[in-house]
């Protein structure tokens, strides 16, 4: 019998029920008991295909749109900047060194045409945490101001756990790719990460604090929640760095 998706059958010696399970990695699963048959376990699945068809549909709606990938530098690229897909191109220039010009028409990296991919990425990279570094110092400043706060240190890391986070004593921590996030959603965690600094919690009164300062929040909250995952497919960490300060899920 064919399915219309790759199957993995197993035989189980306690399962008192042909059982079918689709798990997280889009993997069905048929689970065949001592008392079943492999026919008749095949018939179960056979009258179920729809709805395993249902459950991988919702899978597929879940996962980010491609898998991570690192640019190829092929002319194809495109990276989100400040909520906009840009081109990402790689023009031939007679440079010492690899530099990156940002600009609303698309990202450009100034290297000499035997640069490895490798190092074009990484000068990318480098350029892009640099740009989080300044509009993050500029949220820091404009939003603590207007909270009566202070900040002390900022650090930019690549983090999957957490997009930010705040030590009491001032310290932020911030993720780089909220740089591709449109700017109101840099803005809400820059602001949700100040208002742990008189609230290191997520109370009532933190959660005021907030909507004080953002009243519409809430949406800004959502996208990451809908959309942060698919991010960490740009340009993905080769290692990812341990959680620093204290956690920050957003939960
Ligand atoms: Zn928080």
């Amino acid at each position: 019998m064919q399915f219309p998706f790759p199957v993995v059958e197993r035989s189980h010696a306690t399962a008192r029920h042909i059982r079918i399970s689709v798990n997280a990695t889009g993997e069905v699963l048929l689970t065949i008991p001592r008392r079943a048959t492999k026919a008749q376990a095949r018939e179960f699945l056979a009258s179920r295909v729809e709805w395993v068809q249902v459950q991988l549909a919702k899978l597929r709606a879940q996962a980010p749109r491609a898998a991570s990938r690192a640019p190829l530098w092929d002319g194809t690229d495109v990276l989100p900047w400040q909520g906009i897909e840009l081109p990402l191109r790689w023009t031939r220039a007679s440079v010492a060194r690899p530099q990156v010009r940002i600009a609303a028409t698309g990202i450009e990296v100034f290297a000499a045409s035997n640069t490895r991919a490798e190092l074009l990425t990484r000068t990318l990279k480098l350029a892009l945490m640099r740009e989080a570094r300044l509009e993050a110092e500029d949220l820091l400043n404009r939003e603590a101001h207007c909270l009566g706060l202070k900040w002390r240190t900022l650090r930019i890391g690549d983090t999957r756990a957490q997009w930010g986070s705040c030590a009491r004593d001032g310290t932020v921590s911030l993720s780089w790719r909220l740089l591709l996030a449109p700017p109101e959603v840099f803005r809400y965690v820059v602001i949700h990460e100040l208002c742990h600094l008189p609230h290191p919690d997520h109370s009532p009164r933190f959660w005021g604090l907030v909507a004080q300062q953002m009243p519409d929040y809430a949406r800004h909250r959502q996208w990451l929640k809908q959309h942060g995952t698919g991010l960490h497919r740009w340009l993905p960490a080769r290692t990812q760095v341990a959680t620093p300060v204290q956690p920050d899920l957003f939960g």
